[in-house]
């Protein structure tokens, strides 16, 4: 428990905007209640080095303050949030402030020109239609990474597993009807 400031960063570009609108959608108050959320859209104008890689140019983070326990993965961050896109949860990655320039990125960003600071827009207006249409292309995104038409059944073959922490697993493709992709025929889908 204690004070953190994160950068959220999403591996796929593209979804980078799914993920601010969904944070959105929850609306602001499930973040103020537990003192921990998201308060502006950090773009960098420049390429950084970091601790833990390169960032370029273009490159957009969320940036999160407040309680330390929800800036650690994806699950703490949207604990107690309903229906949370699993493509958001998967493709997400929690940086803490320590491994970033901060100071170049805040207190003498007028002089490093590092980033554009702007507010989190959560006053945005988001719509129902605009949170079904992020669901439903994320749930695209899905199909097209994790599931393929059996070729013996027709039925949908998945390549994912529960590990028993209740989390999944990537794993060959397979069928209820027992049909399983085998090993050494991978990428030849
Ligand atoms: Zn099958």
């Amino acid at each position: 428990m204690g004070y953190q400031e994160t950068y959220l960063k999403m591996n796929n570009k593209k979804n980078f905007t799914k993920m601010v609108d969904f944070i959105k959608s929850c609306g602001s108050e499930v973040f103020e209640e537990r003192c921990s959320g998201p308060v502006e859209i950090i773009t960098l104008n420049k390429t950084i080095e970091t601790a833990c890689g390169t960032f370029r140019k273009g490159q957009q983070f969320i940036y999160l303050v407040g309680e330390r326990y929800h800036q650690r993965c994806a699950e703490n961050f949207f604990e107690d949030i309903e229906n949370v896109p699993q493509g958001l949860i998967d493709n997400s990655q929690f940086i803490f402030t320590e491994y970033f320039p901060s100071d170049d990125m805040f207190e003498n960003n007028e002089v490093t020109k590092i980033c554009t600071h702007a507010e989190f827009p959560f006053d945005d207006i988001v719509t129902s239609e605009m949170v079904m249409q992020l669901e439903k292309d994320l749930e695209d995104d899905y199909k097209k990474e994790h599931e393929m038409l059996c070729p013996i059944c027709s039925g949908t073959a998945c390549n994912e597993i529960p590990n028993g922490t209740g989390g999944l697993e990537d794993c060959n493709f397979y069928c209820s009807c027992g049909w399983e992709e085998n090993q050494t025929e991978m990428g030849g889908r």
